[in-house]
């Protein structure tokens, strides 16, 4: 069993109703035990920056000096700046392929230049890519790296008691909207977010990772809590190298949220294809969808619950219908031959509820269903999103299941829920 170096941080979220819980990380492998003992070296660093990259350009024999990236910004006016010469410049793009991409450089983040003699170039560029992560552009040997920073994780428990949204009670508690967006998530297929009540309950246990002492996001969501509607709901995450995915405590996945097909036996004719060749108007257009072919007047099944954001019609699309699942997914269908009854802007409706049939309205060669799928406002291929496996786990695997997950199930039941209106929970460091 690894206990983290940070048992003994502790941490409260929220003033009125929400206790967390910081446990020991038993579960999560700290990343670089080895590289911890840079951040204990001695050394009195005069800027931040050394934290992260005094192991390579040690204080004071090296000079580090931060700049922001600006829009505009671009990887050759950089070097310019600094003074690095052309022809590194460009070594250093070659040398970053499949590495970084340079075009990548992000407005407001950090590039560090380092300097061995104030007077001459620099020794090297470091781009913060993320909170976690650099690139090491070394212009002594022209080479790019990509290096991760020693981040430790924490598994971290949270518990409380809806006021009024599940966002709203959070969000005033501090909770970071990561977590929020992963419960809901991972509960999705058994919690309407749409509808959540006053008095609801909940508990997380999740990976809080830590730089230096300061949160810098999310690992997994280990587990889930809800209490709603009189009814109580477990998830778990698994990953056995095979299988992965949240299950309910007994093998049960949690089950796919969306139908893989919005029609019923139907044949895919046309992929989601970002260089297709469109039959009508003859020329390359990107198809960001998946045509399924089906006789007219086939029943058009909703893929999962969500409000109906849209019904309409437009000369490409034909009838159509939009459906918002959630703040993540959105879908669309379209070419119907009629919207099915009561099919109107701001209805909700089930998975697998008829919303309309098979026609070939709009920009159609025949019968089809064009269906399109978004994810945080982008189109994506619903094909290759990962769901679930659907069937319950069974076996040695069943076994495995049991084993790896039993300690957060139990911290899931133990974990005491603060009411509203009471005092935080005082802070417990739970054994497991
Ligand atoms: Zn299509």
């Amino acid at each position: 069993m690894q206990w983290s170096k940070s048992i003994g941080r502790s941490f409260v979220v929220g003033m009125m109703f929400l206790g967390a819980i910081a446990l020991p990380s038993y579960i999560s492998t700290s990343t670089s035990e080895e590289l911890l003992t840079v951040e204990e070296a001695p050394a009195l660093p005069p800027d931040p920056a050394y934290r992260d990259y005094g192991h390579l350009y040690p204080y004071p024999f090296y000079t580090i000096e931060e700049y922001r990236i600006r829009p505009g910004d671009y990887w050759g006016g950089i070097t310019r700046r600094f003074g690095v010469d052309y022809t590194m410049s460009m070594s250093l793009i070659q040398r970053s392929k499949g590495i970084f991409d340079m075009r990548k450089l992000v407005a407001g983040k950090s590039l560090h230049v380092v300097y061995r003699d104030p007077c001459r170039p620099p020794v090297a560029l470091i781009y913060r890519s993320s909170p976690t992560e650099y690139i090491h552009f070394n212009l002594r040997d022209t080479t790019v790296e990509r290096v991760a920073l020693p981040v430790e994780r924490v598994v971290e428990a949270i518990a409380g008691t809806i006021d009024e949204s599940l966002w709203l009670t959070l969000q005033k508690q501090n909770v970071s909207w990561e977590l929020i967006a992963k419960m809901e998530s991972a509960l999705a297929w058994a919690v309407d977010f749409y509808h959540i009540n006053r008095g609801d309950r909940f508990k997380a246990v999740y990976e809080q990772k830590y730089l230096h002492g300061e949160k810098v996001g999310l690992g997994k969501l280990l587990g889930a809590y809800f209490h709603t509607r009189g009814r109580e709901y477990y998830v778990v995450y698994f990953d056995n190298g095979r299988t992965k995915g949240y299950f309910a405590p007994d093998g049960t996945p949690a089950k796919g949220r969306f139908l893989r097909s919005p029609v019923k036996f139907a044949r895919i004719t046309s992929r989601y294809n970002r260089r297709r060749f469109h039959p009508i108007l003859k020329r390359v257009r990107p198809h960001l969808g998946t045509d399924y072919a089906a006789p007219y007047g086939t029943p058009i099944l909703a893929v999962g619950d969500g409000v109906v954001e849209r019904v309409g019609y437009t000369r490409g699309n034909g009838r159509y219908v939009k459906i918002r699942h959630d703040r993540v997914y959105q879908s669309q269908y379209l070419h119907m031959s009629r919207f099915a009854k009561g099919i109107r802007r701001g209805v909700r409706v089930r998975q697998g509820q008829v919303i309309g049939y098979v026609g070939s309205s709009g920009l159609a060669t025949g019968p089809h269903v064009c269906f399109r799928f978004w994810k945080n406002g982008r189109q994506v291929d619903h094909l290759k999103l990962i769901f679930p496996p659907p069937s319950p786990l069974k076996g040695a695997e069943l076994e495995d299941f049991r084993c790896a997950t039993a300690p957060i199930v139990e911290v899931l039941e133990s974990l005491p829920i603060p009411y509203p209106n009471q005092s935080p929970s005082p802070v417990d460091k739970l054994t497991l």
